[in-house]
């Protein structure tokens, strides 16, 4: 009989070492996870199938990319994201062994990002507008709108990380190359999110500065307006360009940095006249042009040039 709290101090608060579980994990799924978690260990959850499988329909909910809340006593303490779901009943008796009722806790999870709080649950219920008597226990499936709240609330990670790459061809990718590709892995029992526990994959860059920034402080920004694009220009990906919290977003946002044809970034003269602003930009915007630049782009950029671009009147 494992208890909640052993299992949360053996396999969350010390992550498992991967490499000592190959001959369970199979090599495929090893390999996943070494991808996923570099330092070679990784936050592992399981959930059991519970008495006439009462929990295998919330189980097998949770998936790749999704948040993971784990509450008790009364407060939410520890915010995951999940990397990877598997079903693995050998693993799970060798981490955890198994309930009264010899189940073992063989829908398991790869966390990554694993934060603690301390959210009481009367907070947490308040915010999502929960009845009082609702609670939640160990690792909970929240809704979309839960989670985003939450996330919002705590300040979390986004879950899926921003795509870095400008596109810097619109070839369409050779289908032929497919044909090689890995299995589906659903059909395998196990899924897999494209996000990694170390900080390189974890980051992206600001168009504008270039800096490598952890995901959640870049933004995606509209270059145009939303209040004036029409619905095609509004979802349109090339009105979108990740710029940062610290300054870049806000700077180009309120026109005190533009983009110019081709892609040279254009600093107003209000931000040179600031010397908070001027020494903001000789610091970080090194690269004289941003490669989010396209022709298919141009017509938005040019939106913000004429219409929000900080510049004094001309004589
Ligand atoms: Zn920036």
């Amino acid at each position: 009989m494992t208890d909640v709290h052993k299992m949360y101090a053996d396999t969350i608060a010390t992550p498992v070492d991967l490499a000592a579980h190959t001959d369970l994990l199979g090599p495929r799924l090893a390999g996943q996870l070494r991808c996923l978690f570099p330092s070679g260990r990784a936050a592992l959850w399981g959930v059991s199938r519970g008495r006439n499988d009462a929990n295998v329909k919330k189980a097998v909910r949770i998936e790749p990319g999704n948040q993971a809340f784990f509450s008790g006593d009364r407060k939410l303490y520890l915010s995951g994201q999940v990397a990877a779901t598997f079903r693995n009943p050998q693993l799970a008796r060798r981490l955890w062994g198994a309930d009264t009722d010899d189940n073992t806790w063989e829908f398991m999870y790869a966390l990554n990002g694993v934060r603690q709080h301390h959210l009481p649950m009367d907070e947490l219920r308040e915010l999502l507008g929960w009845k009082p008597a609702r609670n939640v226990q160990n690792l909970t499936h929240l809704s979309e709108v839960e989670s985003a709240l939450l996330t919002e609330l705590l300040q979390l990670d986004p879950p899926i990380r921003l795509d870095p790459e400008p596109v810097p061809d619109r070839t369409p990718p050779d289908t032929d190359a497919d044909t090689h590709s890995e299995p589906d892995l659903a059909s395998a029992g196990t899924r897999v999110a494209d996000m990694r526990e170390d900080v390189p994959a974890r980051t992206s860059t600001c168009a504008l500065c270039q800096l490598q920034l952890p995901a959640g402080v870049l933004r995606v920004h509209a270059v145009k307006s939303h209040l004036a694009c029409s619905q095609e220009e509004r979802e349109s990906p090339d009105n979108v360009m990740p710029l940062c919290a610290l300054g870049c977003g806000e700077l180009f946002t309120q026109g005190y940095l533009a983009v110019a044809p081709g892609g040279d970034i254009q600093v107003s003269p209000y931000t040179t006249k600031n010397p908070i602003l001027a020494d903001y930009v000789r610091r970080n915007l090194t690269a004289p042009r941003t490669p989010w630049w396209t022709p298919e782009r141009e017509p938005f950029y040019a939106w913000h040039r004429e219409r929000v671009f900080r510049l004094p009147p001309t004589a």
